[in-house]
């Protein structure tokens, strides 16, 4: 049954509109996949493109048929060669390019115009004076003061897939190591393991809630079994944000966005036999710091668990009245250091501001200014200046 299911798909991938040819010239032909496909068309205008929408099974007729219309083939990827040995076991002769593609980092236009003997094109080359802007957390994100409060008390972090594992990057900067969906749990469950006997840092996992139902729930089942210790944070935003908000076990909602059961997750933290489970409101900034301080100090040496849960902004469109920074900033920096797309300083004074179309009010920032110099707006103002 299966086998016949195989081989009917890989009829069906030689006729269905997902493996597209375009034909524009027949000196070079170009199989591509995915997001290379852009940067083929952009770099390689002139190059027929054999453009893979299924990339298993291949469509062996239609590679063959496309091989004998150029007079060289190449196949483009990134960071692998799976597509280029796949197509050449069809039997087509893949031709090498003049300078190789490089292996690790992102594919880009310029790269490939330099793997085919090109200049690299102008726009590729980065001005000295941009700024560096690395992507952020959303403005009003509900991670954001987890990893704020866990770079204040420099813990060591091993971090999981999701939009959250940007809390790696600057200014948060609080998550140390980042491996595979569920690996969060696991490689705490070894720190401490590594780590016991000696003065260390606080051990903490985040992971959110989709990838905790994924793989993260058996790495805790481990971990508890063998009687690990450390805090693991499951960051719950109700959905699984970085893929485009699809249900999962915790949030009541399927893949096909139907309605289904939704499982109790501080019920599911309880029946494991965890005795510390707490949770957290993680836009509370006093809450956060305690609920770490406590799992990271007074429960160390035992197994902690902090649910951190409050929905995604992707979820829930409402904005509240803006906030601002009044005249009372002294440019101490701490607020610009959450992170939030909303706030800059300027670069002169270091005085702060707020950009009202993209603060959602969520108050977090108001919470680190010492100096009262971030308040709302009254509700009508707001909607004024909005
Ligand atoms: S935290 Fe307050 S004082 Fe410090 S830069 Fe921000 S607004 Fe200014
Ligand atoms: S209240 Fe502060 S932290 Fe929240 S979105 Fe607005 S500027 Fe960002």
């Amino acid at each position: 049954m299966q086998l016949e299911r195989i081989a009917a798909l890989e009829q069906w991938a030689e006729s269905c509109d997902f493996n597209r040819v375009e034909v524009r010239g027949g000196d070079v032909g170009v199989i591509c996949a995915g997001a290379a496909y852009q940067h083929v068309v952009e770099a390689l205008p002139d190059a027929s493109v054999l453009k893979l929408g299924l990339t298993w099974p291949l469509p062996k007729h239609k590679i063959a048929d496309f091989a004998a219309g150029v007079e060289k083939l190449y196949v483009v990827e990134e960071g692998s060669e799976y597509l280029t040995s796949a197509v050449a076991a069809t039997g087509v002769a893949v031709s090498e390019f003049p300078a190789p593609l490089p292996r690790d980092g992102e594919l880009s236009p310029g790269l490939i115009e330099c793997a085919f003997g090109l200049e690299e094109p102008a726009h590729a080359e980065v001005p000295d004076d941009v700024p560096v802007r690395p992507p952020a957390l959303c403005a009003g994100c509900p991670h954001r003061l987890v990893f704020k409060e866990l770079s204040r008390i420099k813990a060591i972090v091993t971090g999981d897939i999701g939009c959250y594992t940007l809390g790696a990057l600057p200014p948060l900067s609080s998550m140390d190591i980042c491996l595979d969906m569920g690996a969060s749990v696991s490689m705490s469950h070894g720190f401490e393991l590594a780590l016991a006997g000696t003065e260390h840092r606080p051990v903490v996992a985040v992971i959110g809630d989709s990838t905790f139902g994924h793989s993260g729930l058996s790495s805790l089942i481990t971990t508890v079994y063998n009687r690990g210790a450390g805090t693991v944070c499951i960051l719950d935003n109700r959905t699984t944000a970085m893929t485009g908000r699809q249900g999962n076990p915790f949030n009541g909602v399927t893949l096909q966005n139907r309605e289904s059961r939704e499982l109790d997750l501080m019920g599911v933290l309880k029946s494991l036999g965890i005795e510390n489970v707490s949770l957290v409101n993680p836009h509370d900034a006093k809450a956060v710091r305690n609920a770490l301080k406590v799992a990271t100090k007074d429960q160390a040496g035992e197994l902690s668990v902090i649910v951190f849960k409050a929905p995604c902004v992707l979820l829930h469109r409402e904005r509240k009245p803006y906030f601002f920074v009044n005249g009372n900033c002294r440019s101490c920096g701490v607020c610009t250091s959450l992170g939030c797309p909303a706030i800059s300083k300027d670069v002169e004074s270091g005085i702060a501001s707020i950009d009202a179309n993209q603060c959602i009010g969520c108050n977090q920032c108001a919470q680190y200014c010492a100096f009262g110099a971030i308040e709302q707006m009254p509700a009508a103002s707001a909607e004024a200046v909005r």
